[in-house]
C-alpha cells in the first residue's frame, strides 16, 4: 500500500493533471463507463463537524475507492483546515486497499478543473473578462484553473466580505490578470464567464443582470439549502453538470427544480458535450450554467493520478497493514 501525504500530491498534481482527469472522468461518467455510489453525510453531534463518505467506481479507468472527511468549523482556530478529507484507493481486482491518498489540496484542485472543464467547453471561445465571484479558500484555485483554458484580459470580482479580496488580487497580478473589485451587477454587466464560489445560502445573481453569451460555473452548492443563483437564471439558461442526480438533489439546480422552472431532464452532464453526444452551447447568445457539485469520482480520479506520479517519482511511502 502506498502513503501519499498532502505536500507530495501538491508536489506531483498538477492543474493540466486534474482537468485531463476530470475530464476523462465526466466523459466516463455520461457513458455509464463510471458511477457515483450514494453519499453519506452526517452532522455528528460534535466539534460542529460535518463528516460523510463519497465513493464511487471507473471501470474504464480502474479507480475504486472512497474519500472520507467533512467540514470542521473549529479547525481554522487550530491552525488547521476547516474542510478534511482522506481518500482510499483499493485494487478493483482483489479490494485490497493500495493508496491512502490526502484529500485536501486535491479537492481544490479537482474542484478548480471541473469548472476549468466546462469553461473550456462550454464558454465563448472569445471570452475575454472573468468574473469571480467569491474570494474564499477555492477561489484562487478556480482563477488559476480558468485562466488557463480561455485568454482572459481581466478579471472583476466581488465577495460579501471585502476584506478576502486582496488575495484573489494577489492571484490575479501574480499570473498578469488586471483585477478589479465591483459591485455585483457591474460584475455580470462585463463577464464573459462568471464563477460563483461561495458559501451562500441566497440568490447573489439575478437573471435580470447576466448578459447574453455569458457562461456560469456555479461552484460553491454542494448541500441543501445552498444557493448562488436566482432560478430564473438556469430557467433561461442552457444547464450542465457534473451528476444530474446530484444537480436536482444538492446542487443550484435544486431550487429551480423545486420552483418547478426546470426539471431533471432539462440538465446535461457535462461529459456529455465532452464525448460529442451533446453540441453543448449552439450559438453565442445562449446563456450555459455549469452546476458544479462536487461528485467522489472526481477525487477518485486525482488521487489515482496522485498515487501513480508519487510512486513514479518515488515520493509515496510504502506501507503494510
Ligand atoms: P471559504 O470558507 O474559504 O470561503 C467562503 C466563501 O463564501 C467566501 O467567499 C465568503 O466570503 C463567502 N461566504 C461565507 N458566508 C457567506 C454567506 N452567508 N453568503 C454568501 N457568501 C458567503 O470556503 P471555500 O473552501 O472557498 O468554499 C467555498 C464554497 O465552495 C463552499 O460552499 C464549499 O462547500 C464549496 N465547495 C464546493 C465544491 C464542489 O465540488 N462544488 C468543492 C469544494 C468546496
Amino acid at each position: 500500500m502506498l502513503i501519499v501525504n498532502e505536500e507530495v500530491c501538491q508536489k506531483v498534481v498538477g492543474r493540466a493533471d486534474a482537468f485531463a482527469a476530470v475530464e476523462a472522468v465526466f466523459g466516463a461518467m455520461a457513458r455509464g463507463d463510471a458511477r457515483n455510489f450514494p453519499v453519506v453525510r452526517e452532522a455528528i453531534g460534535h466539534a460542529d463537524a460535518l463528516y460523510g463518505f463519497k465513493s464511487g467506481f471507473d471501470r474504464a479507468g480502474l479507480v475504486l475507492g472512497v474519500k472520507a472527511g467533512g467540514y470542521w468549523p473549529g479547525n481554522m482556530a487550530k491552525g488547521l483546515t476547516n474542510h478534511q478529507s482522506t481518500v482510499f484507493l483499493f485494487d478493483p481486482d482483489t479490494g485490497r486497499l493500495s493508496a491512502l491518498v490526502g484529500g485536501n489540496y486535491l479537492t481544490a484542485v479537482r474542484t478548480a478543473a471541473a469548472s476549468a472543464v466546462s469553461i473550456a467547453h462550454l464558454a465563448r471561445k472569445d471570452a475575454k473578462v472573468l468574473g469571480m465571484v467569491g474570494a474564499g479558500h477555492q477561489s484562487t484555485f478556480q482563477l488559476r484553473a480558468a485562466a488557463e483554458v480561455r485568454a482572459f484580459e481581466k478579471v472583476l470580482a466581488w465577495n460579501p466580505h471585502p476584506d478576502m479580496l486582496p488575495r484573489l488580487a494577489a492571484v490575479a497580478e501574480e499570473i498578469g490578470l488586471p483585477f478589479e473589485a465591483v459591485e455585483r451587477e457591474a460584475l455580470c454587466a462585463e463577464a464573459d464567464a462568471i464563477i460563483t464560489i461561495t458559501s451562500a445560502f441566497e440568490p447573489l445573481l439575478m437573471q435580470v443582470w447576466i448578459r447574453p453569451g455569458t457562461h456560469i460555473a456555479c461552484m460553491g452548492t454542494d448541500t441543501m439549502g445552498k444557493q448562488e443563483l436566482d432560478p430564473m437564471i438556469l430557467a433561461g439558461a442552457t444547464v450542465f453538470t457534473d451528476e444530474v442526480a446530484q444537480s436536482v438533489s444538492i446542487g443550484e439546480a435544486q431550487h429551480a427544480v423545486a420552483a418547478r422552472t426546470i426539471e431533471a431532464g432539462d440538465i446535461t452532464p457535462l461529459g456529455a458535450v465532452i464525448n460529442g453526444t451533446h453540441p453543448g452551447r449552439t450559438s453565442d447568445d445562449e446563456v450555459t450554467v455549469f452546476d458544479g457539485t462536487g461528485v467522489g469520482l472526481q477525487d477518485l480520479a486525482v488521487a489515482s493520478v496522485a498515487a501513480r506520479l508519487a510512486a513514479e517519482r518515488g515520493l509515496a511511502t510504502e506501507a503494510a497493514l
